[in-house]
């Protein structure tokens, strides 16, 4: 008999009542007693759907107060040694210290979980002696046995993954880690084992990146110790977000099954189990309900790609499984009222998924035919989303296929450009400039809600708007910058406001998953093909102009960013996707032009999200997102500047690519790497416009004019001057009004400074 499973579930509650707790006992509301009989009561109801829903091995321990590896981290008693700690369970002061920072000590990093916009903590090893501070897994398993019957199957972040994700050691202390680590996940799993527990799942999912041959043996070294520990107890190594890399070695470790993602790494997983086949003796964890896209299954398609997999792992040795876990799609579609029928009947979302799963394990156990009315309905649904008109535009298609077959270009290189754009603009050297947004003040935030909420017309709103631009403008000019921005004051997110003008895009009501911690972001869908409708922000933009002698910089977000922090479809490629954007952007870019404004910037802070896991993937991904930049922006009159703004991410090995956008202009955050990222263009000739950001816009301290011209001046050691730009390293818009005046008057100091030195 198959069984189904799933991974992992999103914590943060249908109501997001989770992310709703965690604030309310940071601000000090909720008591911590009565915090934690929250989070339980969220946490069993979570156990108690799944159980209803029929699913079989329930996951348990993949709950969190925050986040799983700092879960895993402080289980091991790896915390900074700049948090007190005096032994025993770990007080939720310095869980949440280590998370959020505390006045004395500042956080832990936070960095994107392999290829999700989900972020972890990063743990920290630093000299730490892992200790066992208490025994999660269990403390899970038991509360879930007691309150529900249930038998779950605890789920425990794998020593190898756990390793290669923390930071503060150097390559050759890793066994010496890893050595302290092994019998401390013995003594769990040894206890799990006496508790009765049948299977855990040791989440690997490092496995699926390129891994050496010490890592196989460390991987050989680990397995082995845990059969020999707990040998009654089944293991599933679980695998997710692509295929395994060095397939034929992870089938050979001592565990009892292999959970393999069949969505993501489907054809490479497939090609491994065509060419290695499947241990006899091992359970296949069949991912084969997508755990990350929101779109329902075809059950039909599921049950033909079972078929395949049978050819090599005989139905009785399968689990069928989501593809990872599904903290990453939103919870569920019960409370969407607003979307499209044939949208919303074509989606899926975690509670969807177990009855996915639990149906494709009815279908198997029982025959087809058991569930011939589900397939039915299935086929009805997805059908009636690809006869939807906004699915396929033949117009679109045609035009995004014309302007795509040639390899877009500006008409003259920039060395030229720049000459024509110098003598229109006339800058100073080293201009000054902002990354577009400024501080959106309670009162912005205000008027927007009103204004949604039908009390403000219209008119009374745009005129609100308006009146922020004035100030704004004013305020710029005050201050001396050179190439001024209206603000983004209608904007509430950058990708938001585009998806709302764009056809093609919908939006969820209640779509949120986890970004980091209690932040919750709700990504729109992006269900047909992309349509240019209308400006979109033409009108703001030439309002700040007609209002000041200096240039304003019209601002969009670009395509590739756009596509990142969205939910895509899938029948079509990203690649398209994004091809698809870019000439919707480029419309907004020519009618920007048009109206007048000789500067755009074409912000693509995410390109880096969606860099592939599997490096052989990277070139490819990274040659269509330059190519979709491109695309955007390449039409427009070579004394036309185009700007670009990237962050939140590491450059160096991007460097060509960032040239190959050809952008006149790209402004750059740098405040975590700094010195880093100046090295980094000692070797790269990087011959086009550059501003790297000279303070760090995410503290509200008002840096000193003394620390941005050391900033400058490190710079400009590597750069050139003529092609150097001055301003912050990202936008303004969580900082406060005062702050930010003070701050950008002190960058303008320290850029007279500057322009006389240079
Ligand atoms: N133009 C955007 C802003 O200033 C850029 C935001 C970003 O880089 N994330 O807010
Ligand atoms: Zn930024």
């Amino acid at each position: 008999m198959v069984k189904s499973s799933i991974l992992g579930y999103p914590r943060i509650g249908a109501q997001r009542e989770w992310k709703k707790a965690l604030e309310a006992y940071w601000a000090g509301k909720l008591e911590e007693a009565a915090f934690h009989e929250q989070l339980r009561e969220i946490r069993l109801s979570h156990l108690r759907k799944q159980k209803e829903q029929g699913i079989d091995l329930i996951p348990v321990g993949d709950f969190s107060y925050y986040d799983q590896v700092l879960d895993t981290a402080t289980m091991f008693g790896i915390m900074p040694q700049r948090f007190t700690y005096d032994g025993g369970t770990v007080p939720l002061s310095v869980y949440y210290g280590i998370a959020r920072g505390t006045k004395e000590a500042t956080a832990s990093e936070m960095t994107k979980w392999f290829n999700t916009n989900y972020h972890y903590i990063v743990p920290e090893l630093d000299g730490a002696a892992p200790t066992l501070t208490e025994n999660k897994p269990l403390i899970a398993y038991k509360e879930a046995k007691e309150a529900l019957g249930i038998e779950g199957k605890p789920v425990i972040i794998g020593p190898l993954t756990l390793l290669k994700l923390s930071k503060g050691y150097k390559e050759e202390e890793l066994d010496h880690y890893l050595d302290q680590l092994l019998p401390l996940y013995n003594q769990i799993l040894q206890e799990l084992s006496d508790e009765g527990v049948e299977w855990v799942q040791l989440d690997e999912p490092i496995l699926v990146t390129k891994l050496s041959s010490l890592d196989i043996q460390r991987l050989q070294k680990i397995y082995s110790t845990f059969a020999a520990a707990a040998p009654k107890l089944q293991i599933m190594l679980q695998t997710y977000f692509e295929s395994v890399e060095n397939y034929e070695d992870i089938i050979q470790l001592p565990v009892h099954g292999i959970g393999l993602d069949l969505v993501h790494g489907y054809s490479g997983n497939v090609k491994s189990l065509e060419k290695h086949g499947f241990p006899q003796d091992k359970v296949l964890g069949a991912g084969i309900i997508d755990g990350r896209g929101i779109w329902k299954a075809s059950l039909r398609d599921k049950l033909e790609q079972l078929k395949v997999i049978n050819k090599w792992v005989s139905e009785d040795r399968i689990i069928l499984q989501s593809s990872c876990s599904l903290l990453h799609v939103p919870v569920s579609l019960a409370s969407e009222t607003a979307l499209a029928s044939e949208l919303k009947g074509a989606l899926a979302f975690a509670d969807e998924k177990l009855n996915e799963l639990v149906l494709l394990t009815k279908g198997i156990n029982q025959g087809s035919e058991a569930i011939q009315a589900e397939l039915t309905d299935c086929d009805l649904a997805l059908n009636a989303l690809e006869q939807s008109p906004d699915r396929k535009r033949n117009d679109i298609r045609q035009q995004v296929a014309a302007i795509s077959s040639a390899n877009p270009e500006r008409s003259q290189p920039f060395s030229k450009r720049h000459l024509l754009q110098q003598d229109k603009w006339n800058l100073p050297l080293l201009p000054t400039t902002t990354i577009g947004s400024f501080p959106q003040s309670a009162e912005v935030r205000k008027a927007r809600r009103l204004w949604r909420k039908g009390e403000w017309s219209d008119s009374k709103y745009e005129g609100f708007i308006e009146e922020q631009i004035d100030t704004w403008i004013h305020l710029q000019e005050e201050i001396g910058l050179d190439v001024l921005v209206h603000g983004e004051f209608e904007r509430t997110d950058m990708v938001e406001f585009f998806g709302e003008k764009l056809g093609g895009f919908a939006f969820t009501q209640n779509g949120w998953v986890q970004s980091y911690g209690s932040r919750c972001v709700k990504p729109p869908v992006i269900f047909g093909d992309i349509r240019f409708e209308e400006p979109m922000t033409v009108k703001e933009t030439k309002y700040a102009q007609s209002k000041t002698s200096r240039p304003v910089k019209g601002m969009l977000t670009g395509p590739i960013t756009i596509m990142n922090w969205s939910f895509v479809r899938d029948d079509i490629s990203r690649e398209q996707i994004a091809y698809q954007l870019a000439y919707a952007l480029r419309q907004e870019v020519e009618a920007l032009e048009l109206a007048g404004i000789g500067m755009i910037q074409v912000d693509e802070p995410a390109v880096r999200e969606g860099l592939p896991l599997k490096e052989e993937e990277q070139a490819e991904y990274l040659a269509w997102s330059v190519k979709a930049f491109r695309l955007t922006t390449s039409t427009v009159k070579d004394s036309t500047q185009i700007h670009t703004h990237m962050c939140y991410c590491e450059f160096h090995d991007m460097i060509d690519s960032i040239e190959d956008m050809d952008a006149d202009v790209i402004s750059i955050e740098t405040s975590r790497s700094h010195g880093e990222l100046i090295h980094s263009f000692e070797d790269n000739t990087y011959k086009l416009g550059i501003g790297l950001g000279v303070y760090d816009i995410h503290s509200p301290r008002v840096p000193k004019v003394e620390e941005m011209s050391s900033m400058i001046d490190r710079a400009l050691r590597v750069l050139d001057p003529k092609l150097f730009w001055i301003n912050p390293d990202c936008g303004l818009k969580t900082r406060g009004t005062e702050e930010t005046v003070q701050s950008l008057k002190h960058m303008v100091e320290a850029t007279k400074a500057a322009r006389d030195k240079y």
